[in-house]
Protein backbone atom coordinates (compact mmCIF):
# COMPACT_ATOMS: atom_id res chain seq x y z
CA UNK A 1 0.00 0.00 0.00
CA UNK A 2 2.83 2.44 0.93
CA UNK A 3 4.48 1.40 -2.27
CA UNK A 4 1.50 2.79 -3.98
CA UNK A 5 1.47 5.58 -2.71
CA UNK A 6 4.54 6.39 -2.91
CA UNK A 7 5.02 5.81 -6.66
CA UNK A 8 2.04 8.22 -6.97
CA UNK A 9 3.03 10.89 -5.57
CA UNK A 10 6.23 10.71 -7.27
CA UNK A 11 4.61 10.53 -10.38
CA UNK A 12 2.64 13.64 -9.47
CA UNK A 13 5.95 15.94 -8.52
CA UNK A 14 6.72 15.16 -12.10
CA UNK A 15 3.92 15.40 -14.07
CA UNK A 16 1.08 17.43 -12.66
CA UNK A 17 -1.17 19.03 -14.58
CA UNK A 18 -0.69 22.73 -14.36
CA UNK A 19 -3.87 24.85 -13.46
CA UNK A 20 -5.65 27.82 -12.99
CA UNK A 21 -6.94 26.93 -9.83
CA UNK A 22 -3.71 25.05 -8.54
CA UNK A 23 -1.35 27.80 -8.29
CA UNK A 24 -2.51 29.56 -4.69
CA UNK A 25 -4.96 27.15 -4.13
CA UNK A 26 -6.92 29.14 -1.78
CA UNK A 27 -10.16 27.45 -0.36
CA UNK A 28 -12.25 29.88 -2.61
CA UNK A 29 -10.25 28.74 -5.72
CA UNK A 30 -10.55 24.67 -5.00
CA UNK A 31 -14.44 24.97 -3.83
CA UNK A 32 -15.01 27.04 -7.47
CA UNK A 33 -13.11 24.81 -9.41
CA UNK A 34 -14.70 21.51 -8.00
CA UNK A 35 -18.13 22.82 -8.43
CA UNK A 36 -17.36 23.60 -12.03
CA UNK A 37 -15.52 20.13 -12.84
CA UNK A 38 -18.73 18.62 -11.55
CA UNK A 39 -19.86 16.64 -15.00
CA UNK A 40 -16.93 18.87 -17.37
CA UNK A 41 -13.89 18.40 -18.83
CA UNK A 42 -11.00 20.05 -17.57
CA UNK A 43 -10.13 21.94 -20.70
CA UNK A 44 -13.80 23.05 -20.95
CA UNK A 45 -14.07 24.22 -16.83
CA UNK A 46 -10.21 26.71 -17.37
CA UNK A 47 -11.41 29.77 -19.49
CA UNK A 48 -14.91 29.67 -17.45
CA UNK A 49 -12.48 29.64 -14.00
CA UNK A 50 -10.51 32.08 -15.58
CA UNK A 51 -13.85 34.42 -16.21
CA UNK A 52 -15.42 33.71 -13.20
CA UNK A 53 -12.63 34.70 -11.35
CA UNK A 54 -11.99 38.24 -13.03
CA UNK A 55 -15.43 38.66 -11.60
CA UNK A 56 -15.90 37.40 -8.74
CA UNK A 57 -12.08 37.15 -7.10
CA UNK A 58 -13.24 36.24 -3.61
CA UNK A 59 -16.25 35.19 -1.61
CA UNK A 60 -17.57 38.52 -0.76
CA UNK A 61 -17.99 39.33 -4.47
CA UNK A 62 -19.79 36.21 -5.00
CA UNK A 63 -22.05 36.29 -1.74
CA UNK A 64 -23.12 40.30 -2.96
CA UNK A 65 -23.95 39.65 -6.45
CA UNK A 66 -27.36 38.84 -7.97
CA UNK A 67 -28.05 35.52 -8.60
CA UNK A 68 -28.80 36.94 -12.50
CA UNK A 69 -25.19 37.99 -13.07
CA UNK A 70 -23.90 34.61 -11.37
CA UNK A 71 -25.66 32.60 -14.11
CA UNK A 72 -24.61 35.43 -16.84
CA UNK A 73 -21.16 34.64 -16.05
CA UNK A 74 -21.89 30.83 -16.06
CA UNK A 75 -23.19 30.66 -19.45
CA UNK A 76 -22.40 28.33 -21.58
CA UNK A 77 -20.63 25.82 -18.89
CA UNK A 78 -24.42 24.21 -18.58
CA UNK A 79 -25.92 22.31 -15.21
CA UNK A 80 -27.01 25.98 -14.17
CA UNK A 81 -28.07 24.23 -10.66
CA UNK A 82 -24.47 24.68 -9.93
CA UNK A 83 -24.13 28.42 -10.18
CA UNK A 84 -26.94 28.65 -8.16
CA UNK A 85 -26.25 26.55 -5.56
CA UNK A 86 -22.78 27.90 -5.31
CA UNK A 87 -24.30 31.10 -4.62
CA UNK A 88 -26.33 30.09 -2.21
CA UNK A 89 -23.58 28.55 -0.26
CA UNK A 90 -21.81 31.65 -0.16
CA UNK A 91 -24.74 33.88 1.19
CA UNK A 92 -24.88 30.95 3.62
CA UNK A 93 -20.70 31.01 4.18
CA UNK A 94 -21.14 34.55 4.84
CA UNK A 95 -24.28 34.68 7.35
CA UNK A 96 -23.26 30.63 9.21
CA UNK A 97 -19.92 30.18 8.63
CA UNK A 98 -18.14 33.72 9.58
CA UNK A 99 -17.46 33.96 6.09
CA UNK A 100 -14.72 31.09 6.04
CA UNK A 101 -15.39 28.07 3.80
CA UNK A 102 -15.65 25.56 5.93
CA UNK A 103 -12.46 22.55 6.43
CA UNK A 104 -15.14 19.63 8.54
CA UNK A 105 -16.55 17.40 5.89
CA UNK A 106 -19.91 17.40 7.31
CA UNK A 107 -20.50 21.30 7.50
CA UNK A 108 -19.15 20.50 3.60
CA UNK A 109 -21.72 18.36 2.70
CA UNK A 110 -23.91 20.59 4.61
CA UNK A 111 -23.58 23.47 1.55
CA UNK A 112 -25.68 23.56 -1.23
CA UNK A 113 -24.34 22.02 -4.28
CA UNK A 114 -21.55 19.65 -2.27
CA UNK A 115 -21.93 15.71 -2.06
CA UNK A 116 -19.73 13.16 -0.90
CA UNK A 117 -17.05 13.74 -3.93
CA UNK A 118 -16.92 17.32 -3.62
CA UNK A 119 -16.67 17.75 0.30
CA UNK A 120 -13.80 15.30 -0.25
CA UNK A 121 -12.08 16.78 -2.52
CA UNK A 122 -12.49 20.33 -1.22
CA UNK A 123 -11.43 19.18 2.39
CA UNK A 124 -8.50 17.07 1.13
CA UNK A 125 -7.06 19.88 -1.27
CA UNK A 126 -8.23 22.90 0.57
CA UNK A 127 -7.44 21.78 3.83
CA UNK A 128 -5.01 19.08 3.55
CA UNK A 129 -7.93 16.81 5.41
CA UNK A 130 -7.09 12.65 4.98
CA UNK A 131 -10.62 12.24 2.82
CA UNK A 132 -10.94 10.53 -0.26
CA UNK A 133 -12.62 12.42 -3.01
CA UNK A 134 -14.25 9.41 -5.38
CA UNK A 135 -14.56 11.05 -9.22
CA UNK A 136 -14.48 9.01 -12.45
CA UNK A 137 -11.09 8.87 -13.04
CA UNK A 138 -10.03 7.81 -9.04
CA UNK A 139 -13.21 5.41 -9.85
CA UNK A 140 -11.66 4.07 -13.03
CA UNK A 141 -7.78 3.89 -11.67
CA UNK A 142 -8.83 1.91 -8.60
CA UNK A 143 -11.52 -0.36 -9.77
CA UNK A 144 -8.27 -1.15 -12.58
CA UNK A 145 -5.81 -1.70 -9.80
CA UNK A 146 -8.12 -4.09 -7.66
CA UNK A 147 -9.70 -5.63 -11.09
CA UNK A 148 -13.09 -5.47 -10.04
CA UNK A 149 -15.37 -6.68 -12.19
CA UNK A 150 -18.29 -5.45 -10.74
CA UNK A 151 -21.39 -3.30 -11.90
CA UNK A 152 -20.70 0.16 -10.81
CA UNK A 153 -23.02 0.88 -7.67
CA UNK A 154 -22.96 2.20 -4.41
CA UNK A 155 -21.02 -0.90 -2.92
CA UNK A 156 -18.59 -0.58 -5.32
CA UNK A 157 -18.01 3.34 -4.40
CA UNK A 158 -17.55 2.16 -0.63
CA UNK A 159 -15.37 -0.74 -1.25
CA UNK A 160 -13.53 1.64 -3.55
CA UNK A 161 -13.23 4.56 -1.19
CA UNK A 162 -12.19 2.15 1.37
CA UNK A 163 -9.26 1.21 -0.42
CA UNK A 164 -8.22 4.59 -1.30
CA UNK A 165 -8.80 5.99 2.54
CA UNK A 166 -6.14 2.80 3.15
CA UNK A 167 -3.59 4.19 0.69
CA UNK A 168 -4.11 7.82 1.69
CA UNK A 169 -1.18 9.59 3.48
CA UNK A 170 -1.93 11.95 5.47
CA UNK A 171 0.60 14.63 5.14
CA UNK A 172 -0.43 15.05 1.11
CA UNK A 173 -3.67 13.64 1.02
CA UNK A 174 -4.58 16.90 -1.56
CA UNK A 175 -1.69 15.76 -3.48
CA UNK A 176 -2.51 11.91 -3.52
CA UNK A 177 -6.34 12.95 -4.35
CA UNK A 178 -5.03 15.02 -7.66
CA UNK A 179 -2.61 12.28 -8.32
CA UNK A 180 -5.13 10.09 -8.70
CA UNK A 181 -7.20 11.96 -10.87
CA UNK A 182 -4.87 13.28 -13.32
CA UNK A 183 -3.14 9.58 -13.70
CA UNK A 184 -7.11 8.51 -14.38
CA UNK A 185 -6.90 11.75 -17.01
CA UNK A 186 -3.51 11.37 -18.73
CA UNK A 187 -2.70 7.89 -18.38
CA UNK A 188 -5.26 5.49 -16.91
CA UNK A 189 -7.68 7.19 -19.66
CA UNK A 190 -11.11 4.93 -20.44
CA UNK A 191 -9.88 3.39 -23.73
CA UNK A 192 -6.68 2.47 -24.30
CA UNK A 193 -4.69 3.15 -20.91
CA UNK A 194 -1.01 3.94 -21.24
CA UNK A 195 0.16 1.24 -19.05
CA UNK A 196 3.41 1.28 -20.41
CA UNK A 197 3.98 4.80 -18.66
CA UNK A 198 2.37 3.78 -16.02
CA UNK A 199 4.16 4.08 -12.48
CA UNK A 200 1.50 2.03 -11.09
CA UNK A 201 1.90 -0.86 -13.69
CA UNK A 202 3.23 -3.52 -10.96
CA UNK A 203 0.75 -2.95 -8.66
CA UNK A 204 -2.35 -3.06 -10.77
CA UNK A 205 -4.19 -6.26 -11.09
CA UNK A 206 -6.11 -5.75 -14.40
CA UNK A 207 -2.58 -4.97 -15.86
CA UNK A 208 -1.23 -8.15 -14.59
CA UNK A 209 -4.57 -10.30 -15.89
CA UNK A 210 -5.17 -8.13 -18.90
CA UNK A 211 -8.58 -7.02 -18.47
CA UNK A 212 -7.38 -3.43 -18.44
CA UNK A 213 -9.92 -2.73 -21.54
CA UNK A 214 -13.13 -4.14 -19.67
CA UNK A 215 -13.21 -2.57 -16.68
CA UNK A 216 -14.75 -0.40 -15.47
CA UNK A 217 -17.71 -2.30 -16.17
CA UNK A 218 -20.48 -0.16 -17.54
CA UNK A 219 -24.47 -0.31 -17.09
CA UNK A 220 -25.90 -1.13 -20.81
CA UNK A 221 -27.02 2.71 -22.25
CA UNK A 222 -30.67 3.37 -22.24
CA UNK A 223 -32.09 4.96 -25.36
CA UNK A 224 -31.99 8.96 -25.52
CA UNK A 225 -35.27 10.17 -25.59
CA UNK A 226 -35.89 13.06 -27.99
CA UNK A 227 -38.45 15.85 -27.78
CA UNK A 228 -40.20 18.48 -30.18
CA UNK A 229 -39.99 21.91 -29.41
CA UNK A 230 -41.53 24.89 -30.15
CA UNK A 231 -40.64 28.72 -28.82
CA UNK A 232 -42.14 32.15 -30.20
CA UNK A 233 -39.64 34.74 -30.70
CA UNK A 234 -42.25 37.56 -30.16
CA UNK A 235 -41.10 41.07 -31.53
CA UNK A 236 -42.04 44.20 -31.50
CA UNK A 237 -39.86 46.82 -32.78
CA UNK A 238 -36.48 46.79 -31.57
CA UNK A 239 -37.58 44.58 -28.85
CA UNK A 240 -38.62 40.96 -28.50
CA UNK A 241 -40.48 39.26 -25.35
CA UNK A 242 -38.87 36.35 -22.96
CA UNK A 243 -39.72 34.47 -20.14
CA UNK A 244 -37.75 33.00 -17.28
CA UNK A 245 -37.90 29.67 -16.75
CA UNK A 246 -39.27 28.54 -12.57
CA UNK A 247 -36.34 28.69 -10.21
CA UNK A 248 -36.32 25.15 -9.67
CA UNK A 249 -36.07 23.44 -12.61
CA UNK A 250 -34.00 23.13 -15.44
CA UNK A 251 -32.14 25.99 -16.59
CA UNK A 252 -33.59 27.58 -13.47
CA UNK A 253 -34.29 31.49 -13.69
CA UNK A 254 -32.78 31.75 -17.13
CA UNK A 255 -33.96 33.53 -19.74
CA UNK A 256 -36.04 31.93 -23.16
CA UNK A 257 -38.15 32.77 -25.66
CA UNK A 258 -42.10 31.38 -24.37
CA UNK A 259 -42.51 27.93 -26.00
CA UNK A 260 -42.49 24.00 -24.58
CA UNK A 261 -42.57 20.33 -25.42
CA UNK A 262 -45.32 19.00 -28.10
CA UNK A 263 -45.76 15.68 -29.39
CA UNK A 264 -43.76 14.27 -31.21
CA UNK A 265 -45.92 13.50 -34.36
CA UNK A 266 -47.41 16.93 -34.49
CA UNK A 267 -47.92 17.90 -38.24
CA UNK A 268 -49.16 21.72 -37.73
CA UNK A 269 -45.96 23.22 -35.42
CA UNK A 270 -47.23 27.03 -35.53
CA UNK A 271 -50.60 26.03 -34.38
CA UNK A 272 -49.58 23.95 -31.60
CA UNK A 273 -47.36 26.51 -30.52
CA UNK A 274 -50.34 29.34 -30.79
CA UNK A 275 -52.50 26.76 -29.00
CA UNK A 276 -50.29 26.14 -25.87
CA UNK A 277 -49.29 29.38 -25.84
CA UNK A 278 -52.77 30.57 -25.46
CA UNK A 279 -53.86 27.53 -22.67
CA UNK A 280 -49.97 28.10 -20.99
CA UNK A 281 -49.63 31.89 -20.78
CA UNK A 282 -53.07 33.37 -21.73
CA UNK A 283 -50.69 34.77 -24.95
CA UNK A 284 -52.98 34.78 -28.15
CA UNK A 285 -49.81 35.32 -30.78
CA UNK A 286 -50.01 35.86 -35.14
CA UNK A 287 -47.13 33.22 -36.22
CA UNK A 288 -45.57 34.85 -39.21
CA UNK A 289 -42.94 32.40 -40.16
CA UNK A 290 -40.50 29.74 -39.07
CA UNK A 291 -36.93 31.25 -38.21
CA UNK A 292 -35.07 28.26 -37.89
CA UNK A 293 -35.21 24.55 -35.87
CA UNK A 294 -32.32 24.16 -33.60
CA UNK A 295 -30.72 20.65 -32.16
CA UNK A 296 -28.90 20.37 -28.86
CA UNK A 297 -28.13 17.29 -26.84
CA UNK A 298 -28.79 17.60 -22.75
CA UNK A 299 -27.48 14.61 -20.62
CA UNK A 300 -30.85 12.89 -20.83
CA UNK A 301 -32.20 13.55 -23.43
CA UNK A 302 -31.97 15.56 -26.92
CA UNK A 303 -34.35 18.22 -28.54
CA UNK A 304 -35.72 19.60 -31.66
CA UNK A 305 -36.34 23.23 -31.07
CA UNK A 306 -38.25 25.19 -33.99
CA UNK A 307 -38.72 28.90 -33.13
CA UNK A 308 -40.72 30.82 -34.88
CA UNK A 309 -41.49 34.65 -35.57
CA UNK A 310 -44.78 36.08 -33.83
CA UNK A 311 -46.26 39.16 -33.27
CA UNK A 312 -48.65 39.81 -30.27
CA UNK A 313 -51.95 41.49 -31.94
CA UNK A 314 -52.76 44.80 -30.71
CA UNK A 315 -55.41 43.96 -27.89
CA UNK A 316 -52.37 41.29 -26.13
CA UNK A 317 -49.76 43.69 -25.42
CA UNK A 318 -50.97 45.07 -22.56
CA UNK A 319 -50.72 42.49 -20.03
CA UNK A 320 -48.13 40.30 -19.86
CA UNK A 321 -48.11 36.68 -17.76
CA UNK A 322 -45.53 36.95 -14.83
CA UNK A 323 -42.01 36.54 -15.50
CA UNK A 324 -42.42 37.76 -19.42
CA UNK A 325 -40.67 40.88 -20.36
CA UNK A 326 -39.59 42.69 -23.49
CA UNK A 327 -36.05 43.34 -23.83
CA UNK A 328 -34.59 45.82 -26.35
CA UNK A 329 -32.65 43.22 -29.00
CA UNK A 330 -29.20 45.02 -28.56
CA UNK A 331 -29.51 43.87 -24.88
CA UNK A 332 -30.05 40.58 -25.03
CA UNK A 333 -26.69 39.83 -23.58
CA UNK A 334 -27.54 40.85 -20.36
CA UNK A 335 -29.87 38.57 -20.12
CA UNK A 336 -28.62 35.05 -19.54
CA UNK A 337 -29.84 31.73 -21.22
CA UNK A 338 -29.23 28.21 -22.33
CA UNK A 339 -27.32 27.33 -25.42
CA UNK A 340 -30.18 27.43 -28.49
CA UNK A 341 -31.77 30.63 -26.65
CA UNK A 342 -28.59 32.35 -27.05
CA UNK A 343 -28.18 30.96 -30.68
CA UNK A 344 -31.59 32.29 -31.22
CA UNK A 345 -30.53 35.87 -29.94
CA UNK A 346 -27.48 36.23 -31.76
CA UNK A 347 -29.41 35.61 -34.93
CA UNK A 348 -31.54 38.35 -34.34
CA UNK A 349 -29.23 40.57 -33.24
FE1 LIG B 1 -4.40 1.89 -15.42
FE2 LIG B 1 -2.70 0.42 -16.86
FE3 LIG B 1 -1.84 1.83 -14.77
FE4 LIG B 1 -3.35 -0.31 -14.40
S1 LIG B 1 -1.30 -0.26 -15.29
S2 LIG B 1 -3.58 1.65 -13.37
S3 LIG B 1 -4.73 -0.20 -16.15
S4 LIG B 1 -2.72 2.63 -16.69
Amino acid sequence: MRQITAKLLQWYDQNARSLPWRSDPTPYKVWVSEIMLQQTQVETVIPYFKRFMARFPDLPSLAQADESEVLQVWEGLGYYSRARNLHKAARIIIADHAGQIPADITALKGLPGIGAYTAGAIASIAFGAPEPALDANIRRVTIRLLDLHEQPGKETDSRLRKFVREVLPHSRAGDYNQALMDLGSAVCTPAGPLCQQCPLQSDCLAFQRGTQAELPLRKPRAKVPHKLVVAAVITQGRKVLLARRPADGMLGNLWEYPGASVPERTSNLPAALQELLKSRFGLSVVVDSQLGAYKHAYTHFTITLHAFSCRLPLAEQAVLPPDFTWVEIADLSAYPMGKVARLISRELG
